[in-house]
This record gives C-alpha cells, sequence and structure tokens, in this order.
C-alpha cells in the first residue's frame, strides 16, 4: 500500500474514532487520549521537529552555495518573495470577498461573556532587524527560524565564494543534507500512526457542537481555502510553472496530509521539501531556498483565516467596515501572515494585530477559538502548498532563463 492511503487511512480512523468516543464514551476518550492518542501524536510530531533546525540550516546553506552566482541568489530571491506577497494580498481579497457575499456574522451570538487577552506583537522596524541573529547558536537553540535562515545564507554565499578552498565544509554540509532526508524517508513511515494520533485527540476533544453553531464561518474560510488552491494555485502552475494542476496538487498531496494533520507548517518542512523535490521535479537548490522561507514567512491559508476572521468578527459586533479600513485589513493581514510562526495555532494570535489595527475588539477571537483547530489544519495544508507552488514557478522561470541564457551564447 502506498504511504500516501496509509496516511489517509489514519486521518479518517483517526476522525472517526475521535468523533465516535467524544459522542459515546467520553471519558473513556479522556484516557485514551491521555495514554494512547495525544503519546501516539507528540511522537510523530516531536520526531519530525527534531529534524527541523538541521534540516533548514543545512538545506538553505546548501542552496545558496549550490545558486553560487550572487546575481542568481538575488533574482531567485527576488521572484520568491514577488510571488509570497503577491499570492498573499490575493488569498485575502478572496477572503474578504467571500466573508461579504456569506456574511457568517450575521448570527445570533452571546459575545458578553467573550474574554480574550492579546499577546505584544512585536512591531515591524523590530521584526525586521531581529532577522540578523547577534547569536546563531541562540537562535538555533530558540528554534528562531527567520534568523537561522539569513545565518545559512551568509554561510553558503561564503562557501560559493572561498570555492575550493572550502570543499571541505561543503561537502560535510551535502551529506548532512544527505543524512537529514534519509531520517525524513524512515520517520514517514510512522506517519499513519502519527495522523491517527493527532487526529483522533483533536476531533475528539472538540467534538461537532461547537462546529454547528460557527458552520457558515468554517464554510467561508474552508471555501476560500479551496478557491485559493484550485484558482490561484492553479493557475499559478499551469500558466507560470507549465505545470498540469492535477500532476502537481497530486504529486504534493503526501506532503498536504502531513501539513493537515501536524497544522504546522515548520514540522511538515522536511515532507514537503522531499516531496516537492521528488514528486514535483523541483530542483534540490530552488526547493532548499524556497520551501524554508515559504515556511516561515509565507502563509496564505493563514491570511484567509485572518480575512474571514476580520469581517466576521465585524458582522457579529455590528461595525462597519470603511473602504480605507479594508485595505488597512489587506496590508496587516499580509504583514500578519508574514508574522505567522509555522506552528500550530499562532495565526490566531497573530490575528489581534489586524483586529487591534482597524479598532475591532480583540475579544471577538474567544468566538472563534473553540473550532479554530480544525481550521488550523486545514490553512497549514494550503500554507505549504503556496510554497510548492512558488517552488514550481520559480523552478521553471529558472530553467527558462538558463535556456534563454544558452541560446544567446550560441548566437554570439
Ligand atoms: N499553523 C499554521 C502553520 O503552521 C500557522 C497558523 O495559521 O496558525 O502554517
Amino acid at each position: 500500500m502506498k504511504l500516501t492511503t496509509k496516511i489517509f487511512i489514519g486521518l479518517a480512523l483517526g476522525a472517526l474514532v475521535g468523533l465516535g468516543l467524544h459522542l459515546a464514551a467520553p471519558d473513556l476518550f479522556t484516557t485514551l487520549d491521555a495514554y494512547v492518542f495525544s503519546p501516539l501524536g507528540t511522537v510523530f510530531l516531536n520526531l519530525i521537529k527534531m529534524l527541523v533546525v538541521p534540516i533548514v540550516f543545512f538545506s538553505i546553506t546548501l542552496g545558496t552555495a549550490s545558486l553560487g552566482d550572487p546575481k542568481k541568489l538575488g533574482r531567485i530571491g527576488g521572484k520568491t518573495i514577488a510571488f509570497f506577497l503577491v499570492t498573499t494580498t490575493i488569498a485575502i481579497s478572496i477572503a474578504i470577498s467571500l466573508a461579504y457575499l456569506f456574511q457568517p456574522g450575521n448570527i445570533d451570538i452571546d459575545t458578553a461573556g467573550a474574554e480574550y487577552e492579546s499577546k505584544e506583537a512585536p512591531g515591524v522596524v523590530e521584526t525586521f532587524t531581529n532577522i540578523i541573529p547577534t547569536n546563531p547558536i541562540q537562535s538555533m537553540t530558540d528554534g528562531n527560524m527567520l534568523q537561522i535562515i539569513a545565518f545559512a545564507i551568509f554561510i553558503g554565499f561564503a562557501l560559493a565564494m572561498l570555492g575550493k578552498k572550502t570543499e571541505g565544509i561543503y561537502k560535510l554540509v551535502e551529506q548532512g543534507n544527505e543524512i537529514m532526508m534519509f531520517l525524513v524517508n524512515l520517520i514517514m513511515r510512522f506517519a499513519p500512526y502519527g495522523a491517527f494520533g493527532l487526529l483522533a485527540s483533536a476531533i475528539g476533544t472538540m467534538g461537532i457542537d461547537g462546529m454547528q453553531a460557527m458552520g457558515m464561518y468554517m464554510f467561508v474560510v474552508i471555501l476560500g481555502l479551496f478557491i485559493h488552491a484550485l484558482v490561484t494555485y492553479g493557475s499559478a502552475v499551469s500558466f507560470l510553472g507549465k505545470m498540469s494542476p492535477v500532476k502537481f496538487f497530486k504529486g504534493f498531496f503526501p506532503a498536504m496530509t502531513v501539513g493537515f494533520s501536524t497544522s504546522s507548517s515548520s514540522s511538515t518542512l522536511p515532507v514537503s521539501m522531499k516531496t516537492a523535490q521528488e514528486n514535483l521535479n523541483v530542483p534540490k537548490p530552488v526547493s532548499s531556498f524556497v520551501q524554508p522561507l515559504g515556511a516561515t514567512i509565507n502563509m496564505d491559508g493563514t491570511a484567509i483565516m485572518q480575512g474571514v476572521a476580520t469581517i466576521f468578527i465585524a458582522q457579529v459586533y455590528g461595525t462597519d467596515l470603511s473602504f480605507a479600513s479594508l485595505i488597512m485589513v489587506v496590508l496587516t493581514a499580509v504583514l500578519a501572515s508574514i508574522g505567522t510562526a509555522g506552528v500550530p495555532g499562532v495565526g490566531l494570535i497573530m490575528l489581534a494585530m489586524v483586529l487591534n489595527q482597524v479598532s475591532l475588539p480583540v475579544e471577538g477571537i474567544a468566538l472563534i477559538i473553540g473550532i479554530d483547530r480544525l481550521l488550523d489544519m486545514t490553512r497549514t495544508a494550503l500554507n505549504i502548498t503556496g510554497d510548492a507552488a512558488c517552488a514550481v514557478v520559480v523552478a521553471e522561470s529558472e530553467r527558462k532563463h538558463d535556456v534563454d541564457q544558452e541560446a544567446q551564447r550560441m548566437q554570439a
């Protein structure tokens, strides 16, 4: 049986068992969750999380070093960031339009007891200056992805410039990367069981009662995720990436199931890189550069949730947002999704930043927190798909660039 099929069965069984126990035997669920489901999920999560920091370091260093020429690095970096910004803006626009169309917040819901304490989000300037680590070892201990990426780009650049002189270290990084990829393959064999545990635990805890009241909100978010995947990514990979969307989604599906079960782009990174390299033919240097960066700053699914949630909260509290406020929502949601770390639930915390910006009550978050777990899973699957779509597009445009250069050389 193929691994994807197994993971799928794990997810389905997990959902069934979780829901069944939630309805029929809640006490038994609590015990099983404590001793079976949660531990299974945690072991799987820990296994892949264990690889994240070394994989980001090795692969970005290697990616940068093998791109070699700084011009090429700049070009790929530019294209990647442009793709991320454009698709995230499209994502929020889709979300806001759908929220106005379906009016999920026009419901009778009691906001009296809603309490939510928002955490202080760092300022924009600080976020940028903090990208450069003062102590790279500390960044690795803290798992600060942007700082690790920055450090790895510097080391990769130096390796490329020093060439023969640092051949030894280059080889070391290359072999380190091999080891990580080998381990990803090994750990993935455990994925069906991990997926089962994670889903049984999530669905069993959540149940369906909460979902009913929030049905319309959930529907709009999930619809937005689907539209963005099929229309935005579908057309990007087919027009810009010259790949059939069917091949793209089918090839990347295994990684999406892992993103769905873990709710974490950064934990899924090892799997999403392997999947893009093997099933979507993305060359290693491009995948190694685009995907870790994307897993850290490109969160279209999160942006969609934030867009729908903002309009939802405005509707619940009966606030009309002006056009200028809507533009503000788009801008801050782009920033908020960039600032969202690729770990479970952070998107909701960053939503406070968007709400503050347009003076909506942050307490509104309390209304959607209960059902966020399931949406977190779904949006994470989309978040990593956006990075893969970008990798496919950048890979194709680099291929074209190389062919054009070759043709020019032949002419000269
Ligand atoms: N869990 C999401 C991710 O890792 C982030 C979020 O929206 O909370 O991609």
